[in-house]
């Protein structure tokens, strides 16, 4: 078999992603893949996912032109991609409903998920009440505490919270535990994994249920102005709206596509989630990326004031598209950020969530060095009301 062959098939991206787990989670890594490429051929599994997009979510999402904004920043033209006004308040949604009837196809009653902040848990559990499945999340100590009321709307919607009390007690050690329960109970149980990362089939997957973000995206930029967009810019946590919004422009070269990672207190300080600025290679949560390591080759803690973007990985085919040079990725600060988010919501009436605010600053840095009849879009993945608390602290405002 030709090389290349055989690593698209195993969900390889030039050197990045793969299968880096024990041998019987391959096995049901395997299946998983086998099951999707069917249902992805199938019209009714289409059908049934495009009518929850947009019945149950809201879809399509507008893409509004920022007139204040694009006049406030004197340069190109600013179009929002609303994916903050999906059910829940954020694009996660797509992915859960298309994992979760993958789920039914394949005959699972059980649902796990892990979560950080505990956007893709409560995401995960409102889609599994909606199908009737019993649904499991995995959540570090540390962030059950730091997010209790997350944790509340998790129990609210039906599904059972596992706070996880090893190691830092974050995000990781959810992961670690959710491929436990997963490999225990392989026959009932589907895990519902929140980004464009994991092993294969996992990345793939999640990009293509990401996908809908820029199939609008592109239509409606050709409808409202009859050219593709000089620009896309996105957040990247682990890397799901960002590769969601780029995937239907891949292949249009004029279109440069942006992604805008966490450097939280900035990179030149231990302070950051900045994986592709000034991570290395390696292996985590069974994928071959870039991440954060320490000296000795473990995962090292990472740190942004978004709980979103705090991952110490990367979804696979960013590594590849940055290696590439087909996309470019930068790194914001969450002052940046913070000042972003403050921007946009005083120039439009739309409050970003914080991690969307990490695309807004990188947009505010370049649309003035763009011509007016430049065009960028910039995805805002989320809004921001469950970020106001958190901003006040920030500018020391009581409230
Ligand atoms: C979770 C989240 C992100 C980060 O996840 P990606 O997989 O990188 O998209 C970004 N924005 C919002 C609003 C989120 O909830």
């Amino acid at each position: 078999m030709e090389t290349k062959e055989l690593k698209e098939m195993t969900g390889f991206y030039g050197d990045f992603g793969g299968q880096f787990v024990p041998p019987h989670i391959k096995v049901a890594m395997d299946e998983i893949a086998a099951s999707y490429e069917a249902a992805k051929l199938d019209p009714t599994f289409q059908e049934e996912y495009q009518s929850l997009l947009k019945d149950y979510s809201g879809r399509e999402t507008p893409l509004y032109f920022a007139e204040k904004l694009t006049q406030q920043l004197g340069g190109a033209k600013i179009y929002l991609k609303r994916e903050d006004l999906n059910h829940l308040g954020a694009h996660k949604l797509n992915n859960v409903l298309g994992q979760m009837l993958l789920a039914k196809r394949m005959g699972k009653t059980r649902i796990i998920a892990e979560t950080g902040a505990g956007q893709h848990g409560v995401a995960t559990a409102a889609a599994a009440a909606r199908f009737g499945f019993e649904c499991v999340v995995y959540m570090g100590a540390e962030d059950c505490e730091r997010q209790k009321l997350n944790v509340f709307r998790m129990e609210m919607l039906g599904a059972t919270v596992v706070s996880v009390t090893r190691g830092t007690q974050t995000l990781k050690d959810a992961v670690d535990a959710a491929f436990e329960d997963l490999m225990e109970n392989l026959d009932d149980t589907f895990y519902v994994i929140g980004s464009a990362v994991g092993p294969h089939p996992y990345p793939l997957m999640v990009k293509d249920f990401q996908r809908v973000i820029s199939q609008e995206s592109k239509r409606q930029i050709l409808a409202k102005e009859g050219r593709l967009p000089d620009m896309v810019i996105a957040c990247v946590g682990g890397g799901s709206n960002a590769i969601g919004s780029f995937a239907e422009y891949l292949d249009d070269p004029e279109v440069q596509l942006v992604g805008a990672e966490a450097a939280g207190e900035g990179v030149d300080t231990p302070r950051h989630a900045a994986t592709m600025t000034v991570g290395s290679i390696g292996v985590l949560d069974g994928m071959n990326t870039y991440g954060i390591f320490d000296e000795a080759g473990k995962v090292a803690p990472v740190y942004s004031i978004s709980a979103g973007l705090d991952y110490p990985g990367v979804g696979p085919e960013h590594a590849y598209l940055k290696d590439s040079g087909r996309a470019e990725y930068v790194a914001i600060t969450d002052e940046e950020a913070v000042q972003a988010f403050l921007t946009l919501s005083k120039a439009e009436g739309i409050i970003p969530a914080i991690e969307s605010s990490h695309a807004v600053a990188e947009a505010c840095k370049r649309v003035p060095r763009m011509a007016p009849d430049q065009v960028v879009i910039i995805n805002i993945s989320g809004r921001g009301d469950k970020d106001v608390e958190q901003i006040a602290k920030y500018l020391n405002i009581e409230i």
